[in-house]
Formats: structure tokens, C-alpha cells, sequence
């Protein structure tokens, strides 16, 4: 079953290469009822880098998002015409570190082009990408603490859909690095995020990348993604978080069957903000 894949990225992302035509063909090809295109957004470096007057940290540290922004609004709006008679195109935006400035992305968020936005947190203030951190030199515990505390402030805030890949680090600190991590630590702060998801009407996603990676899970995994289901969410979507065409619908079969195994009966896709649920059984 392959129903929707709400998080995928193209040639607007500096991590991705994949046009969008291509990527469009192969939501065509798999039959999705509904395809998101998010690419980044990365509000620590949303203006061009002399707002900043500081020098890249590494070759992918890129800025002017705000350009990004124009760019993903206009191609978005052109998929959707051409696209509308065959799936639900939406129009949305991975909006990294909305922390770095929260009245720039609640102002975002408002974007008439925009269907949905999942915040995300790659890095922490003054660190880089997770990707980039070496373990054997940091302390995993405390940048976990770190992190779920900003995402707790990020889930309080009226600036997207749904929380993305909620569980991040895992991939590179569990995945990657291979650190085996206690995560009865940080339930309860993760039971706050989930708590204030909740009450906001909001949702979080279960990203399939977590499958084809190392670390081989979802992120949030099985025990995270109950938990939030037993606090009573119940708005869900399911991503792949493809940047190539390959890897378009990747995990979303085996997500749908874990969200229905978890206790999930729907999940859902957004158009204008609104959750649209499709029934699972
Ligand atoms: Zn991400
Ligand atoms: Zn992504």
C-alpha cells in the first residue's frame, strides 16, 4: 500500500540534484494520491550571508534562503496546475531551525502559496548539522537534551503542520556512530512536544528515511510513535524524505504498516494547513 509521501526535496535543496519533472513522473508512476514537494528552508541562514558578517563554517553551509523561498514557491505553484486533475499536489517547505528567528517563521507559515510546512531541527545554535558533529568529541547525551528542549519550544509555536523526523540525531548518533542511547531520558520532554503537537492541532510525520539509512528505523520509531498515538494524536503523515527519484515512496509501505500496527487508523496529508485523512483499513 503507498498511498502519500509528504516529505520530499529537489534541486531546491543544496542536498539534492533531482528536478522536479523528474520527481513528478515517479509520484505518477507509484500512484500517490498525494505528493509533497518540502524542500529546505533554513532559517539560521534565511538572508544572504553579509546580514550574517560571518564566513561559511564548511561547503554546505549556504545562505539566502529567502531567494530558496521564491524559487520553491514558483515551482511548487507550477507543479500543482499541472498536476491537479492526477494527485494532490502540495506545496510545502521543510522549515529548519525555526528557533533561529520564531516571528520570521510564524510570518513564513502565513505564505498564501504554502500547503504545509514541517519544522525541523538540524543543528543546534553555535553547532553544526548533526550530520556533521564527531561523536567521539561531543557529549550525545547533553546535545539530545539541548535538543529536545528546543523542539519542545519549536511545538509551541504557530509556525507548521507538523514536527519533522522528531528523533533526528538518532541517525547519526545511534545510526552512524553506533552510541547506544537510553531514550526512557528524554520520554518525558518528547511526551511535552507530543502534549503541545496535540493541543495545537498540529501533527508530527513518521519519516521512512530512517529505513534505508544505518540506523534502520523510522524516525520517531514504534515505541515514540505509540506513545504520541496513546497521548491521543492522532494527525500523522508519512515521508520518505526522497532527494533523488529512487527514493521516492521509499519506507512508506512498511510506515503505513507500523502507523496501523501503532494504532493508527488514518493518516493524513495537508492542503491550505487543513489535514485531509485517508482511512487506513
Ligand atoms: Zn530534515
Ligand atoms: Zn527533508
Amino acid at each position: 500500500m503507498l498511498l502519500t509521501d509528504c516529505h520530499t526535496h529537489t534541486e531546491i535543496s543544496p542536498d539534492s540534484s533531482a528536478a522536479l519533472s523528474v520527481m513528478c513522473r515517479k509520484a505518477q508512476e507509484l500512484g500517490l494520491q498525494a505528493y509533497a514537494v518540502t524542500d529546505h528552508i533554513e532559517l539560521c541562514r534565511y538572508y544572504p550571508q553579509g546580514y550574517y558578517q560571518t564566513q561559511p563554517r564548511n561547503e554546505e553551509d549556504f545562505f539566502d534562503y529567502a531567494a530558496r523561498w521564491e524559487q520553491s514557491m514558483q515551482q511548487n505553484l507550477l507543479a500543482k496546475a499541472l498536476l491537479s486533475d492526477k494527485l494532490h499536489f502540495i506545496s510545502g517547505i521543510e522549515l529548519g531551525e525555526p528557533n533561529a528567528d520564531f516571528s520570521l517563521a510564524e510570518s513564513l507559515y502565513q505564505d498564501k502559496r504554502l500547503d504545509f510546512v514541517i519544522a525541523s531541527l538540524h543543528e543546534l545554535p553555535d553547532k553544526l548539522d548533526f550530520y556533521f558533529l564527531d561523536y567521539q568529541q561531543e557529549d550525545a547525551e547533553s546535545l539530545l537534551e539541548t535538543y529536545f528542549q528546543i523542539l519542545l519550544e519549536i511545538s509551541r509555536k504557530d509556525c507548521f503542520d507538523v514536527l519533522g523526523h522528531v528523533t533526528y540525531p538518532l541517525r547519526y548518533i545511534a545510526g552512524e556512530a553506533g552510541i547506544r542511547i537510553n531514550m526512557q531520558k528524554y520520554r518525558d520532554m518528547l511526551a511535552e512536544c507530543f502534549k503541545a503537537v496535540i493541543q495545537n492541532q498540529k501533527g508530527i510525520e513518521l519519516n521512512t528515511s530512517g529505513y534505508r539509512q544505518k540506523y534502520g528505523k523510522p524516525f520517531p520509531d514504534a515505541d515514540l510513535l505509540k506513545l504520541y498515538h496513546d497521548l491521543g494524536g492522532r494527525i500523522l503523515t508519512l515521508g520518505s524524505d526522497a532527494h533523488t527519484p529512487q527514493d521516492l515512496g521509499g519506507g512508506i509501505a512498511q510506515g503505513t504498516e507500523l502507523a496501523k500496527a501503532c494504532g493508527f487508523e488514518k493518516i493524513c496529508f495537508f492542503l491550505r494547513h487543513e489535514p485531509h485523512f485517508i482511512n487506513l483499513s
